[in-house]
């Protein structure tokens, strides 16, 4: 079978006669169109994070939809899901006041986000301040912001001129942070975008001390502090938006996935009291920005069932407990030839990073190593073409999470 349907970050030259068809789903487990199942061992894109086949939102979605399917909520248009949800996320954010603007998706929020920031200062009264800064090995979603804020290279190549005034700096060392600072001047930087774990480059959790430091960077320098917590948030690293075990409070934080644990498409961005209000307390000062799904009263419900499920299992605090003996099932897998470092221990994300001589050597070997492990029953991604990661639905077990690391060693020794 050929496949029409173009797949996101894929070479299609390849995948193009042999689409890996997803039937269906129950748990932590896929099943393909055979029948055979597969560890999720990445909850879909990092969202699945109540796992699949959860009766309790399908209903309350079904229910949504056949009392309001849809409907805008531009202008003083409003529903009620979109309502509750939006109360329910300020109160569990970790800011002042926070007020809620939802989109579809992450990079959607990273626009709108990047967007606010910058229309914010110039309510203000200062317009120069377009600048944003971020991380390498940072990925902030495809869109037009996200794109030019990418600190994964090969996300910026060959689209042509993205946004001059970006610029990234080191991951895990607050001191670039404030060099950069200087150099560009804090009176012309807008914000500074951080992801609390780095997720899809290469799941790296933050040096201890650096986030703190950099938010503190950021607060002395009046410039605005943005989470992206698209896949931290949830649950994933524990806590609800993903910051909470650093004590930081952004004053935008962006977030996605985990939000309907993927059964239908919402993003959003949260404003601290103090930034929404320069728009909340200004009659007459629209922001020109949303698309047509913001609110959409099916998807809210859709969140909201999620939200009960997390809450009543507490999977935020099952990440937490579950982070440890994730990254010891990995542990053992450092010893290997094949493996230069396994990173983990801070929610449940963990990666094994391979060895470089070995990738140059052996071209493809990391996408090898995930078809092996796929073929013996657990889904991981390749991140970068050298790196495995995993980030499992926070219902998993201790016991799968031994098989997951028993399966990944079995996959990475089949193919050397
Ligand atoms: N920001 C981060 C940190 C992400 O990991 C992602 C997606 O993985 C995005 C933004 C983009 O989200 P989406 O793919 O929903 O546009």
């Amino acid at each position: 079978m050929e496949t029409r349907l173009w797949h996101p970050f894929a070479n299609m030259a390849e995948v193009k006669d042999k689409p890996f068809l997803v039937d269906r789903a129950e748990g932590v487990w896929i099943y393909d169109t055979d029948g055979t199942r597969y560890l999720d061992g990445t909850a879909g894109l990092w969202y699945c994070n109540a796992g699949h086949g959860r009766a309790e939102i399908v209903d309350a979605t079904a229910a949504q939809m056949r009392r309001l399917d849809s409907y805008f909520t531009f202008g003083d248009f409003s529903n009620e899901p979109a309502e509750r949800l939006a109360t329910r996320l300020s109160e569990l954010a970790p800011m002042e006041q926070a007020r809620i603007f939802f989109t579809t998706g992450g990079g959607e929020s990273v626009d709108t986000a990047a967007k606010l920031a910058r229309l914010y200062w110039a309510r203000r009264g200062e317009p120069q301040r377009v600048h944003i800064v971020s991380r390498r090995h940072s990925y902030h979603g495809t869109n037009g912001f996200g794109t030019s804020l990418a600190g994964i290279e090969v996300n910026r190549d060959g689209f042509g001129p993205l946004l001059s005034d970006a610029t990234r700096v080191a991951h895990d060392d607050a001191e670039d942070l404030r060099a950069a600072i200087e150099r560009i001047g804090a009176e012309n930087i807008a914000a500074f975008f951080a992801e609390p774990v780095i997720g899809a480059g290469g799941a790296r959790p933050p040096e201890p001390g650096y986030l703190e430091a950099a938010a503190k960077i950021c607060a002395e320098h009046g410039i605005l502090f943005v989470a992206d917590s698209v896949i931290c948030g949830f649950g994933r690293v524990g806590g609800w938006f993903g910051v909470e075990r650093w004590g930081l409070r952004p004053d935008l934080i962006t977030f996605a996935k985990g939000v309907t644990s993927g059964y239908l498409p919402l993003g959003g961005v949260a404003a601290a009291g103090h930034v929404a209000d320069v728009f909340w307390e200004a009659p007459g000062s629209l922001v020109a920005h949303g698309p047509t799904y913001s609110g959409h009263p099916t998807v809210a419900a859709a969140a909201l069932a999620n939200l009960d499920i997390l809450e009543r299992e507490d999977l935020p605090g099952r990440a937490v407990e579950l982070e440890r003996p994730l990254l010891e099932a990995l542990l053992p897998l450092r010893e290997h030839p094949a493996v230069a470092d396994v990173r983990g221990g801070v929610g449940l994300i963990a990666a094994v990073e391979l060895d470089g001589e070995l990738l140059a050597e052996h071209k493809g070997i990391a996408a090898r190593m995930q078809l092996a492990i796929r073929e013996r029953g657990l889904i991981v991604r390749v991140l970068g073409g050298s790196t495995l990661v995993v980030s499992p639905p926070l219902i998993i077990t201790e016991d799968e999470i031994g098989v997951l690391g028993k399966t990944m060693a079995e996959g990475i020794d089949a193919v050397l």
